[in-house]
């Protein structure tokens, strides 16, 4: 089967050139998608290319606003090396990598976190042990905070487990069992605190009911704010 993809130009409505990624496909219309490569065009097989470039040209508003909307979300993903910054309850820590012939446990300092290991150059072990360290960490930091704030709210407090999810923070089963996930541990406390209150909230109402975020709001009344701060972070938040 013949090629459908291909990557053209275009010169938006504010003069700047964008390349992006045209796909034919049995459809009747024209739809554009911003993915992490950029500008993604998927276009019927019979239409002409003139055309498709002046209904992107049109469109230039709506796709520089998406792309700017990237840019700002894009965190470049972690080297796992030497002199690396790495964040913790939203402090900056930096990651020392020795060469060691044995493989020592994850160091941890004030501001720095080294990693002894016979395989220093291998960037997949030092993540590893790494995120080892961090998952550790968390459990103790968010058992604490979990207790605290389950007395708060005035109910026993649940099972803890760490998650690994890509996207989601935390999360409450209907047993009534409380999921976090350990990259939440990079986040400032307050941001800690805000998802540790929602999913505890949940044991009182299993929903996003105006009920529930009333129940929110009696142990965590600036909670708009941090939710809105969590969604701003979460692209960084996620790059371990
Ligand atoms: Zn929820």
């Amino acid at each position: 089967m013949a090629n459908l993809s291909k990557t053209l130009a275009l010169t938006l409505t504010n003069g700047e050139t964008i390349s992006y990624q045209l796909e034919r496909r049995p459809r009747r219309t024209v739809g554009l998608k911003i993915t992490k490569d950029g500008l993604v065009v998927h276009a019927p097989k019979r239409i002409f290319e003139f055309q498709l470039q002046k209904l992107l040209v049109e469109k230039s508003n709506w796709i520089i606003n998406k792309l700017e909307a990237r840019k700002k979300n894009y965190a470049p993903p972690l080297n796992w090396q030497d002199g690396e910054i790495l964040q913790l309850r939203g402090n900056p820590i930096t990651l020392y990598v020795v060469h060691n012939a044995k493989n020592k446990q994850a160091q941890f300092n004030h501001d720095s976190l080294t990693i002894s290991s016979p395989e220093a150059d291998n960037q997949e072990v030092v993540k590893r042990k790494v995120v080892q360290w961090f998952k550790k960490q968390a459990l103790v930091d968010f058992s604490r905070r979990l207790e605290i704030l389950a007395a708060k709210l005035n109910v026993p407090t649940p099972p803890l487990h760490l998650s690994n999810a890509q996207s989601r923070w935390g999360s409450c089963s209907s047993r009534g069992d409380i999921r976090l996930n350990w990259r939440l541990l990079q986040a400032p406390p307050h941001i800690i605190n805000y998802v540790i209150c929602h999913e505890l909230a949940h044991l009182k109402e299993m929903n996003h009911s105006a009920k529930f975020w009333a129940v929110v709001a009696s142990i965590y009344p600036d909670y708009k704010t941090a939710e809105k701060e969590l969604k701003t972070r979460s692209p960084q938040l996620h790059t371990v």
